[in-house]
Order: structure tokens, then sequence, then C-alpha cells
């Protein structure tokens, strides 16, 4: 086996942009490109070390955990090509109405017992408008905000109007998680039952109510690094609060269950790009964890993550919580997110850091 020389260039060149980011500076979309193109295992692993020196300045030894419930799952009329619940494909995955409040205030306890920070109520489904629907999920987050247990974040699709926004807020939505999935380019080829722009509008009302964004995407889709790229800036560029990354999971009967999975160096690269693209950010890795990554998952804490998403997926299962507890003790990393709202973040100044960012295609 060849091995290929370390490149005495790229290790100053990785040390010059880690450098600067740790001292408060961006990255430019053409240096990010570049970071994302490195290819050697030995600039990898650089790469990865000033990610986690990134991740230590910013976010200090604090882990944000997040757990989420299937609100309402199956048959949803979208054609997500990645996704095992839309009524386009046959993929065996369970159907079922809005949840009852009891299935909730389970996942609330169960939140509480490992101290996870949030449960997402999740719905398959297009969107959110208003009527009894939206009374009805107003009830569930009312009722789970008054256990004191959890944060309740939801994820509910396309939203079309500001009160729908403003309702949720009302009811004591902080955080709103949705997607931006890929790039503007490649994201045609994910989904054309709706677009970009509805997921950019959907952002814009929850931001104007006051909601907190939870948004990031899916590596392995077919999209290039280039997307990856690019939507890591399209996301510094909402703001969004907490950014998830999904690894794809192929599930058959989709379009995608053919592909090919990532190199797990290419995921932990991935991981570490996003972190010096978004110092601030709580980078936090999703669905297709350990299935993508196995032995490997306690390297994206290295890499510059500093959420996780613990308990089942939606559709497919996770390892059990107490094995990514105990993961993040070995690691002397603290789960015990405090609360604070996202205030490490309130000295993030975007508008300054825009300037210096060059002109990407978002
Ligand atoms: S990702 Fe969401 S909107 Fe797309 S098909 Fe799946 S449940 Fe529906």
């Amino acid at each position: 086996m060849m091995l290929k020389l370390v490149d005495a260039n790229s290790q100053s060149q990785i040390a010059r942009l880690g450098g600067r980011v740790l001292s408060g500076g961006t990255v430019s979309g053409t240096e990010a490109l570049w970071l994302f193109n490195l290819e050697s295992s030995a600039d990898i692993f650089d790469l990865l070390s000033w990610a986690n020196r990134i991740r230590e300045k910013f976010k200090g030894n604090k882990i944000h955990l997040c757990s989420i419930v299937n609100a309402k799952a199956g048959a949803c009329s979208e054609n997500c090509s990645f996704c095992a619940q839309s009524s386009y494909y046959q993929t065996g995955s369970p159907r079922y109405g809005f949840v009852d409040p009891e299935p909730v205030q389970e996942a609330a306890e169960e939140a509480r017992r490992n101290g996870v920070t949030a449960v997402g109520l999740v719905a398959a489904w297009k969107g959110l408008n208003e009527g009894p629907m939206l009374d009805e999920v107003c009830d569930r987050i009312r009722e789970l905000k008054a256990t004191g247990k959890t944060r309740p974040d939801v994820s509910l699709g396309i939203i079309k109007s500001q009160h729908v926004a403003d309702r949720l807020k009302e009811a004591g939505v902080e955080c709103y998680g949705h997607n931006l999935e890929t790039s503007r380019r490649f994201f045609p080829q994910t989904c054309t039952t709706h677009t970009y722009e509805d997921r950019l509008e959907t952002i814009g009302y929850l931001k104007k109510a006051g909601i907190k964004i939870c948004s990031g995407g899916i590596i392995g889709m077919g999209e290039t690094r280039e997307d990856r790229r690019d939507l890591a800036f399209a996301l510094k560029e909402i703001g969004a609060n907490v950014v998830p990354i999904n690894i794809l999971n192929p599930i058959p009967g989709t379009p995608f269950e053919k592909n090919a999975p990532l190199p797990v160096l290419e995921i932990l690269k991935t991981i570490a790009c996003f972190r010096f693209i978004l110092p601030r950010q709580e980078i936090m890795i999703a669905g297709g964890r350990t299935v993508n990554l196995r032995d490997a998952q306690s390297l994206i804490f290295l890499a510059g993550a500093s959420a996780l998403m613990v308990g089942n997926y939606l559709t497919t299962l996770n390892q059990p919580v107490e094995k990514d507890l105990q993961m993040l003790k070995d690691l002397g990393l603290d789960p015990s997110w405090d609360h604070h709202g996202f205030s490490d973040q309130k000295s993030c100044s975007c508008k300054e850091e825009r300037r210096e960012v060059e002109p990407v295609t978002v």
C-alpha cells in the first residue's frame, strides 16, 4: 500500500485557518472548499484536531443532547428521496396519526432520566396550517412544557403564514427543526414536491416569531463537497442555532437505497469543516451515526461536534442512550448542557462575519 506523504504546506495552511477561526475570524468559501478537498488521512486528522480546539474554545466541554418523538408517522405527501415516510415509496415504515398525550409524556420522562435537554415532536407531513391540527399540536407542546422536564422542540414541516409561527411560539416552542437538507443546487435531486425557497420562507416566519432554528442537512445523498460547503454557508447565512448533520442511511424502497456509504474519514472531515465555518453553533450528529460510523463514533467530538441526537431516530435504531452517556463520560465531556438558552451564540457577530465571507452560491 502506497502511503501518501504529509504535505507540510497543507499542515501549515490548516494551522493558519484553524488559528484564525480560534481567534474569532472566519474562513472564506474558497478556503473552506480547500479544507473539504483534503485527502490524506494525516491532513484530515490535523483538521480534526483544530476542529476540536475550536469546539473547546466556543462550546467548552458541554454536549447538548436531544431526542425526538415521531408524533405523526408515515404516509407523507412529499417525495424526499431519502425518507422512509414518504407515501411515494414502499418501505414498510409505520403509519399513524398525530399522537395522544401519553407517548409524549413518556418521552419527556425518559429525557429527564437521561439528562436530555430537548424532546422534538416530529411530524411526517408537508406542513402545518391554521385549523384544528394546529390547536392539537399546540396542546401537546403546552403539556410537554408544563412537565418542566424538557425543552419542547418541534419539527412540523413547512409553514405558510406568520400566524402559525406565532401560535407555536405562544404555545412554548423555543426551537424548530427545519433542515435545508443540502445545497440549493442539489435540492431538486432530493425532492420535487416542495422547494428550497419554501424551506427558507418557513425559517423566515419562525425567526420573526422569535423561535430558534435547528437546521442542517443530510450528507451521502450523492452531493459534491462543494454542495456540502454551500450548505454550511447557507446555514450560517440563515443564523441556524443548532446544525444537525445526518448521514444517509439508505432505506430499501427509496430512490437512494443503493447509494454507496460515505467513508468514515469523509464524514469526520465534513463535520470538522462545518465546525470551521460555524464555530459557535451547536453541531449535532443525528441520523445515520451508528450505521455509518460504527466504532469511530466517538471521533465526532474530535471533529468538532457539540451535540448529539440520542435515542432512536424516526424510522431507524440508534445505539442505547446508556452507551452514548458512557462515551461522553469516557471522553470527559459533560452532557448537562446548562439550558443557557444559546447565550454562547449571542456574541456571534454574524454581520461582521458575513462581510469577510466570499460570495458563494446558496
Ligand atoms: S422528509 Fe419529511 S417532508 Fe420529506 S417525505 Fe419525509 S416526512 Fe415527508
